[in-house]
């Protein structure tokens, strides 16, 4: 039963073949297989939320290679190298990114449950030209060695891909630093393959201690949630640790007031906690989802703020070398005066609060 998630991933979607068994392929997403040289694929169980017909389904656009992808107006070249700042003086372990002196990102492996068409590190795990070492002793050791670290986020690719043993060394090891305060994984295995939070998983990771584990997901359409999503993030929860959402903002898969409201009602209803909102990165070759800047900012004023529950509100950041920052606006202080601030809501309706000086 509890290998089930080793028997997914034997059988990964990834080659023409077998994605014409699932999906009637458009010739241009059979084109773009053929030609582009990418890393693409994920899980039989993820393929299987795909729509047979309808190559805009969201998350087909996520997971079938785009010919789109060979045009690059916005992108950077060496995205991965500015963003990390891999480039500037401090000796680091390849492993190890840093745009903050209390956390750091903690790459432990390049391979993923799925090969995202959107990915921000495409170059490093979806296309392969950046290569790095990932590691784990030579990370642990340099965090050990830098006290001002009180925050670890382990990432990838995805940490949740690594065999057991591997993680609970890695857990282990990173509890056992004292400066570590806590413990964050980015993994987008509770929606791709949530068969992977094993009940040997949930003890690695779980139980009372003083080092929290805090995982976040990447859930970016609700129909990426299904029954096995809820078990699997109950499962982490019940062992302790804390479930957050990172969506990404994509154009024409969930860029719409609709969609982006019942992907943040569902996750609630998945007790997961949305966190962020990403703004589509420059990274090379995904020019095809970006939005404008503030379309982000604009879906939670009329989709979120006030229209639905408060818990259901990530913040619109965007990513960058000098660390993550919020892409929002302020639509809700109109005015102020010495006497008072007037404030609106989602109606549109003012409200005044007296003005408190120093
Ligand atoms: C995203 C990221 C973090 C964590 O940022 P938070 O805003 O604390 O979630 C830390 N370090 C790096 C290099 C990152 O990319
Ligand atoms: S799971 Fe994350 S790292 Fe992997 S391809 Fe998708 S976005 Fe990139």
């Amino acid at each position: 039963m509890s290998e089930l998630w080793k028997e997914q991933l034997e059988n990964s979607i990834d080659s023409l073949e077998k994605l014409e068994k699932i999906i009637n392929l458009t010739d241009d997403e059979r084109q773009a297989i053929k030609t582009l040289d990418t890393r693409w694929g994920t899980t039989p169980y993820f393929a299987s939320l795909m729509d047979k017909d309808d190559p805009n389904c969201p998350i087909r656009r996520q997971v079938v290679p785009s010919l789109e992808e060979n045009t690059n107006k916005y992108g950077m070249q060496d995205y991965l190298v500015w963003k990390e700042n891999r480039a500037t003086d401090e000796v680091r372990p390849d492993s190890i990114a840093r745009q903050y002196r209390d956390r750091v990102a903690f790459t432990v492996t390049g391979k993923c449950g799925i090969y995202c068409r959107h990915c921000f590190r495409k170059e490093l795990v979806v296309d392969r030209d950046l290569k790095l070492d990932f590691n784990i002793d030579e990370g642990i050791e340099w965090i050990s060695q830098h006290p001002e670290v009180r925050d670890v986020l382990v990432t990838g690719g995805d940490p949740l891909l690594l065999p057991d043993e591997k993680i609970k060394y890695l857990i282990d090891s990173l509890r056992e630093i004292p400066h570590v305060e806590m413990i964050r994984i980015g993994s987008r295995l509770p929606i791709v393959l949530p068969h992977r939070i094993t009940d040997n998983l949930k003890e690695i990771l779980g139980g009372y201690h003083e080092v929290p584990v805090w995982l976040n997901t990447q859930c970016n359409h609700p129909k990426e949630i299904t029954d096995l999503t809820k078990r699997a993030v109950y499962d982490l929860l019940t062992c302790g640790v804390n479930v957050g959402n990172q969506a990404v903002l994509l154009k024409g898969i969930n860029d719409d007031v609709g969609t982006i409201r019942s992907l943040h009602q569902e996750l609630l209803s998945a007790r997961i906690r949305p966190y962020y909102l990403f703004y589509c990165e420059p990274a090379p070759g995904i020019d095809h989802f970006r939005t404008p800047v503030e379309k982000g900012s604009e879906l939670i004023r009329d989709g979120l703020r006030g229209h639905t529950t408060g818990l259901a509100q990530p913040m619109h950041v965007i990513a960058t070398n000098v660390g993550k920052i919020p892409l929002m606006r302020d639509y809700y202080i109109v005015g102020n005066d010495v006497e008072k601030y007037t404030l609106k809501n989602h109606r549109g309706e003012t409200t005044e609060i007296p003005n408190i000086k120093e």
